[in-house]
């Protein structure tokens, strides 16, 4: 059993009432540890501390932020066995997915201490004499970020890394039923020199934290990542509270589509694995599978055979590959979907059901012949459950895949440029992939449109939505 604290002002403490809510492990159901309860007097301290933290770390120079980002990537790395298992822990996923996740996170770090190190601005040309005109890029301010489950670390390190890299401090409300890896991020940072207020960690009830931070007149820019109705509520409170910044990264339905003249053994090599991370609780996750009808048996064949070799069980233990949902929720969200995609035609190929008696196990689930009624067609999985949808010709499907109020990422697979180059082209999506679900890395932007939401997340973009352009105009006399 451990406890969770909060850390404000440099400080790690239970909160002022010292109430405590439990943290489960998702495998075995049992309680592992305890999350501090913010009170709204801890909020407060904590918004006060991050505007003091945001005074003193906007005065360092960008290569003082660029070592200590720096060096807490490498305390990630030293340290991503032990941070893996408490990803694992929480979340349920594997135990080499999560050690990955560390490294990502890392990779996150080093990545934004060299794009601080860029944020440069620039110089207008002269265009009347003796005039120096130049755009400064600043720090927005204190940063609220609101980080989920599923990726509890690198959706943390997405935010924190170029929020402090633009010399931003940071109030990191971690979802919940994950916060280990949030603290393991602030240790790592504050063992490479962060100084104290420049990031906080509060957790407690969702609702009351989000209200209160992102009214707090300290706060000046709020991102989070998560579902579209949180989405929603927090992009209005912000309008409220005076028309605060925002980046939503919210939910994702992403199409696959395989078309008629796609290697389909090398398809569904490349599907499973990625479909089943995290037990297919990934926003970017491939989650309408659009097959021609020409390929379709082959291909729903083709996944029973590759999700029949998948091992589910605890996400700790030796040749797992498939672990449990994070939570009850989901696993009854997931279940519910199934049930109704069955009642409404589709063929059941494999899986649809919990697995066992203890632990959130979802099996790994095939359907075939999806009805455009079925809710799942219109409405987000997030759970270890395929899809498939027959088509036959293109406008058919683009119109589909386009239909969905999320554009998030999508996926084609084929042999032909042309349809490679008119679905890339033609797609409502953020990210598209051709032959490959490799969508999201460091050096690339993520993000979607749509109800996806808006601002990116990685690559050169992403630290923009951190900093302010002034424009300084000055006659020299
Ligand atoms: P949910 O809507 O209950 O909660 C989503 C997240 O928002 C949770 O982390 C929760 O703690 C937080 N939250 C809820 N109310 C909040 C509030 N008022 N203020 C601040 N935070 C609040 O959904 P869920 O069952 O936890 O997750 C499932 C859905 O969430 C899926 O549909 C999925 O699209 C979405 N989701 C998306 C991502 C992503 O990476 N984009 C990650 C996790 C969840």
């Amino acid at each position: 059993m451990y406890d969770v604290k909060l850390l404000i002002d440099g400080a790690w403490s239970a909160s002022s009432d010292g109430q405590w809510s439990p943290i489960v492990n998702p495998a075995t159901e049992e309680q592992v540890g305890r999350h501090a309860i913010a009170t709204s007097e801890d909020l407060s301290r904590a918004a006060e501390a991050a505007e003091r933290g945001f005074r003193l770390w906007r005065r360092k120079t960008s290569l003082e932020r660029s070592a200590i980002l720096r060096g807490a990537a490498t305390r990630l790395r030293e340290n991503a066995r032990a941070i893996g298992e408490d990803i694992t822990r929480e979340n349920g996923k594997i135990i080499g997915e999560s050690i990955a996740e560390v490294n990502w996170a890392a990779d996150t770090l080093d990545w934004y201490a060299e794009e601080g190190r860029r944020a440069y601005g620039r110089i207008i040309p002269e265009k009347m004499p003796d005039m120096h005109q130049y755009v400064a890029k600043e720090p927005v301010g204190p940063v609220l970020a609101l980080s989920p489950w599923n990726w509890p670390l690198v959706t943390s390190t997405r935010k924190v890394a170029p929020a402090l890299a633009a010399g931003c401090s940071v109030i990191l409300k971690p979802a919940e039923e994950t916060p280990s890896a949030a603290v393991a991020l602030a240790k790592a940072l504050l063992d490479a020199g962060l100084p104290s207020g420049v990031l906080g960690i509060v957790m407690g009830i969702p609702g009351e934290i989000s209200r209160q931070l992102i009214a707090a007149p300290q706060i000046r820019k709020v991102s989070f990542t998560g579902s579209v109705p949180v989405g929603k509520l927090l992009a209005a409170q912000a309008a409220e509270a005076g028309l605060k910044r925002m980046t939503l990264e919210l939910g994702g339905h992403a199409p696959v589509i395989i078309w008629d003249d796609a290697d389909v053994d090398d398809a569904v090599k490349k599907l499973i694995p990625v479909k089943f991370r995290t037990s297919g609780q990934v926003c970017s996750s491939p989650s309408r599978f659009f097959v021609h009808n020409a390929v379709r048996e082959r291909f729903v064949a083709r996944l029973v055979e590759g999700v029949a070799a998948l091992r589910l069980g605890n996400g700790m233990d030796d040749g797992v590959t498939l672990g449990p949902l994070t939570s009850e929720r989901r696993l009854n969200a997931v279940g519910r979907l199934v049930e109704d995609a069955v009642s409404k035609g589709a063929k059941l190929c494999a899986g649809g059901q919990r697995h066992g008696t203890v632990g959130y196990f979802f099996e790994p689930t095939v359907l075939d012949s999806v009805s455009d009624a079925a809710t799942l067609a219109t409405e987000e999985i997030f759970g270890p459950v395929i899809p498939v949808i027959g088509f036959d010709s293109y406008e058919e499907v683009i119109g589909k895949a386009n239909a969905s109020t999320l554009g998030l990422s999508a996926y084609v697979f084929t042999r032909s440029l042309e349809m490679a180059n008119r679905f890339s082209r033609d797609i409502e999506s953020g990210m598209v992939g051709v032959n490959t679900l490799l969508v999201s890395m460091v050096e690339a932007p993520f993000g979607g449109v749509k109800e996806s939401g808006y601002g990116q997340e990685g690559g050169i973009e992403g630290i923009d939505p951190y900093m302010v352009n002034k424009f300084v105009s000055q006659a020299f006399a």
